[in-house]
């Protein structure tokens, strides 16, 4: 296979004799902002539900973020990624002490490991007006800097149950303005349902549409608790919903109605970016519910995923292996034990291939990873600093109080 090098504009020839190509995974919702959270100590009550693992956890580690740890773990964020084979990241990211250039953080850091991506600030009230308001700028600044040549913006907005009306209506005029989606968490869990209920006397979706907040750019993770009603809302609205079953499971926040969807993608809501894992993931626990789900079900996810970003980077072909579509591949050094086509590669997938056997990866025609290690970055002195930024963010959460936020209709 010849790989052209668009940066370096160099041919390079590599040997794949043996290996099995794919398209580079898509990760459909992530928070690289939680990177450096593996390991960390926990020392308050455990949390009961979700609302406090917000309240106690990720509500004080994003408080504890400055402009360098936000670079750290998009770096180290990313670097997993694509050592595992995971091209593109959707990534949802909140720093409320370092909201103006955080886009900017985690785009340079990917860009500086070869990674594609597609951001957006978590514009929430929560943390009060003023920074509810630098979140839409921080969005609408990104949106407007095309200095990233492998990133591009959305509008992220944290949830229905952290936005006022102002706030949500600010997101949707700069979406509109921008021609981008609206990159919202929704009905994760019930609280959010019950807060849209106890304050606007609805539900989370007819909410978010009546505020033209859906339509086909929008990329809605998670959808848990929909009724019916809201189901048909969000298939008539095209909007791309992101199942994220590891985390959904983590968090105890119960099964997306995941035959319901008529786009439904894969994510991993920041636990890694490992996506032959989080497919594996949710194959399994799709079939709990629901026997008559394939293997194939979970590469029809993957490729979902691949459309939705290939439209928002102007690669209307990623995910696929073609003239014409972006070179963004991955090597898999796969020794089949039993037969191997076109016809069974989903029951590979599903109960064989993971991350081990990614060798090599290119994005946008450049190998990034070769022999499993980065070409763009000196892992090993890299992660060893990463490990005492890390130490050090634990220890400036330890000084911040479990947030105060709460949603109307009770926890
Ligand atoms: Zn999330």
């Amino acid at each position: 296979m010849d790989v052209r090098d668009r940066y370096a504009g160099e041919a390079s020839r590599l040997d794949c004799s043996g290996c099995l190509i794919i398209p580079g995974n898509v990760c459909a919702h992530h928070h690289l902002y939680s990177s450096l959270a593996r390991g960390m100590p926990y020392h308050l009550e455990p949390p009961q539900n979700f609302l406090q693992i917000l309240q106690r956890i990720w509500w004080r580690l994003d408080r504890a973020l400055d402009a360098s740890t936000v670079r750290w773990s998009a770096w180290v964020g990313g670097l997993e990624s694509l050592l595992a084979g995971t091209t593109t990241i959707v990534d949802h990211h909140a720093s409320p002490n370092a909201i103006e250039g955080s886009l900017d953080e985690v785009a340079a850091a990917l860009g500086d490991l070869g990674a594609r991506s597609i951001l957006c600030y978590e514009v929430s009230d929560r943390d009060g007006p003023e920074r509810a308001t630098a979140g839409i700028e921080e969005n609408r600044r990104f949106l407007e800097d095309s200095s990233f040549g492998l990133a591009r913006g959305m509008v992220g907005a944290h949830a229905s149950f952290t936005l006022s009306e102002e706030t949500l209506s600010a997101c949707v005029d700069l979406a509109r303005s921008k021609n981008a989606g609206i990159h919202i968490h929704v009905a994760e869990d019930a609280a959010d349902e019950r807060d849209a209920e106890a304050r606007f006397r609805t539900r989370v979706v007819t909410r978010l549409a009546a505020a033209e907040a859906l339509g086909g750019r929008a990329l809605l993770a998670h959808c848990i608790h929909l009724d019916d009603a809201e189901l048909e809302v969000v298939r008539d609205s095209g909007a791309m919903a992101v199942h994220n079953p590891r985390s959904n499971m983590n968090n105890r926040v119960g099964h997306a109605p995941v035959g319901s969807f008529d786009r439904l993608a894969l994510g991993t809501d920041g636990i890694g970016s490992d996506m032959f894992a989080e497919s594996k993931a949710a194959y399994w626990r799709a079939r709990e519910s629901d026997p008559s789900i394939g293997p194939g079900w979970v590469l029809e996810r993957l490729a979902a995923s691949a459309h939705f970003a290939g439209s928002v980077l102007g690669e209307p072909l990623l995910g696929s292996i073609e003239s014409g579509a972006a070179a963004d591949l991955v090597v898999l050094e796969y020794d089949p034990p039993a037969p191997l086509t076109e016809e069974n590669l989903a029951g590979h997938w599903v109960f064989g291939i993971s991350s081990r056997h990614v060798r090599d990866v290119i994005v946008a025609g450049r190998p990034v990873v070769r022999d499993r290690e980065p070409t763009q970055a000196e892992r090993e002195p890299m992660l060893k600093e990463s490990r005492e930024v890390a130490q050090q963010l634990w220890t400036r959460m330890e000084e911040i109080d479990p947030h105060p936020f709460e949603p109307a209709g009770g926890s």
